[in-house]
């Protein structure tokens, strides 16, 4: 089990105490009295008190350190207390905290300049939100302004978020409760070759009859009605699924064939990742939107945005955009972002990410794969990988039943279960674990990581 201690030290040098149990104990009241927490049962959670987290471990109110392969919500792209974006965050405090939107400030518009430097093509404007669901509602805003049309398409297995138009954009079980099911919104199948809806026996074959499904949708919706198609780059919490070459530049060119807006959901893959800036530069398509949060500036403050192509933009010259919020482009978190590039030019990142998924990752998983009987496939790219895990490698049947919950999902709690007691705070959904550790997570860390998930694979064996 993972070794409790009563205090730990940081990066430079210093020694923090841990709280004791009586701090545990205040805290889980406070929170078990008041607080109430999203996607959950409340009477069903216990939810863990964090105390401290130092680069890409954190620590618990008992002393426990769990290295942290989910990086929170896949958001934690440069780790805990980055001292970097700590630093900037406390000096954009002490002399100025907040200004409204309109207002113009060098944090923001040095953001939005290093964004539109790393973009591609012809998106040089952003707008900024406060995380992931909100770029995505505007971003279907412009698209809707722009197009004059109202009809939205999205995958299948997807999430763009939990407010009211990004849920009912996501294709996976959270949005059974909340879909305002007006008509706007259509879903389709996107390419998943390890589960092919197409029956495709190849790459290339997923990424035609993924195209061919996607445009009968589109004409039978009736493409003038069709405002925008949105697509996470690479699906993210659905499964890490990554398109097959030539799908991508597919959706761009019905896009354009149908006058169709192209939103690419890029909160979780983009800003690190897979070891670009943005994926779509991995898959060199250039679409008309690009959604961000997360990886922008860690989470530390609270920040999204949508990324806009001049062609949209100069729509909005003459016509007001009817839209806004007011922490928009919020002082202190767009100093972390401008501190996160910093970081990532300087320590070379996007390397690093590459250079670790495909020298460390992608092998131990590899190995994984042919050692347990239990791991169907695994998939990725950069610091982004998935291990589904099935009851029976020849019929592919998933190791838990899609969306379970209770009893049925005994084994992947179990599994997590195995990797937390090992010291290992594990991204689990479904019947996979994903790999998804902080971008700065040492290369020791990283291959006692992937050990502790090996050796909890076990657990899933035995259900085979
Ligand atoms: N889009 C994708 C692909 C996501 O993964 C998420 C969050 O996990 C969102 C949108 C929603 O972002 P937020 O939770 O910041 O609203």
């Amino acid at each position: 089990s993972p070794s409790a201690t009563a205090a730990y030290v940081d990066r430079s040098g210093t020694t923090h105490q841990l709280p004791d149990a009586a701090a545990d104990a205040q805290v889980r009241a406070d929170d078990r009295g008041h607080v109430f927490h999203s996607w959950s049962a409340q009477a069903k959670i216990d939810p863990m008190p964090v105390a401290a987290g130092e680069g890409s471990t954190f620590w618990d109110y008992q002393g426990n350190a769990y290295l942290d392969f989910s990086s929170q919500l896949v958001n934690l792209n440069l780790g805990h207390q980055h001292p970097d974006l700590v630093a900037a965050i406390q000096q954009q405090a002490g002399r100025l905290a907040t200004i409204q939107p309109i207002m113009a400030n060098d944090v923001r518009g040095e953001l939005a300049r290093r964004i539109a430097e790393v973009a591609p093509g012809d998106l040089d404007k952003v707008f900024f939100t406060n995380g992931g669901a909100d770029a995505n509602e505007y971003a279907v805003r412009m698209a809707r302004a722009v197009t004059g049309r109202r009809k939205v398409l999205s995958m299948y297995r997807s999430y763009h978020g939990g407010t009211a138009a990004a849920i009912s954009l996501t294709g996976d079980p959270r949005r059974w409760a909340n879909d305002p099911s007006d008509g706007s919104v259509a879903h389709f199948f996107g390419p998943y070759a390890y589960r092919s809806p197409f029956h495709a026996t190849t790459e290339a074959e997923e990424a035609q009859r993924a195209l061919e499904h996607l445009e009968n949708l589109i004409v039978l919706e009736g493409a003038a009605t069709v405002a925008a198609v949105i697509i996470e780059t690479i699906v993210g919490t659905n499964g890490v699924l990554v398109p097959p070459a030539g799908y991508l530049p597919g959706v761009r060119a019905l896009c354009d064939k149908y006058g169709i807006v192209y939103i690419a959901d890029e909160v979780m893959v983009g800003f690190g990742r897979i070891g670009e800036w943005f994926a779509v530069n991995h898959f060199g398509v250039t679409p008309d939107l690009i959604t961000f949060a997360k990886g922008v500036n860690s989470g530390y403050v609270p920040l999204g945005g949508v990324v806009i192509s001049d062609r949209i933009a100069a729509h909005f010259d003459d016509v007001a955009f009817a839209g806004g919020l007011t922490y928009s482009g919020h002082p202190l978190a767009c100093a972390a972002g401008v501190a996160t590039f910093e970081v990532f030019e300087r320590d070379a990142i996007l390397e690093r990410v590459r250079d670790l998924g495909s020298r460390i990752v992608e092998p131990a998983l590899r190995a994984m794969a042919e050692r347990h009987p239990s791991v169907g496939e695994v998939r990725g790219v950069g610091l982004f990988w998935a291990i589904e895990l099935v009851r029976d490698a020849s019929t592919r049947e998933p190791l838990v039943p899609f969306n379970a919950s209770g009893p049925d999902a005994a084994p992947m709690a179990e599994l997590a279960a195995a990797c937390k007691a090992a010291g290992l705070w594990p991204f689990t959904h479904f019947n996979r674990v994903h790999v998804a550790p902080p971008l700065v997570i040492t290369e020791e860390e990283l291959v006692r990581g992937l050990a502790i998930i090996d050796e909890a694979l076990e657990v899933a064996d035995r259900y085979v």
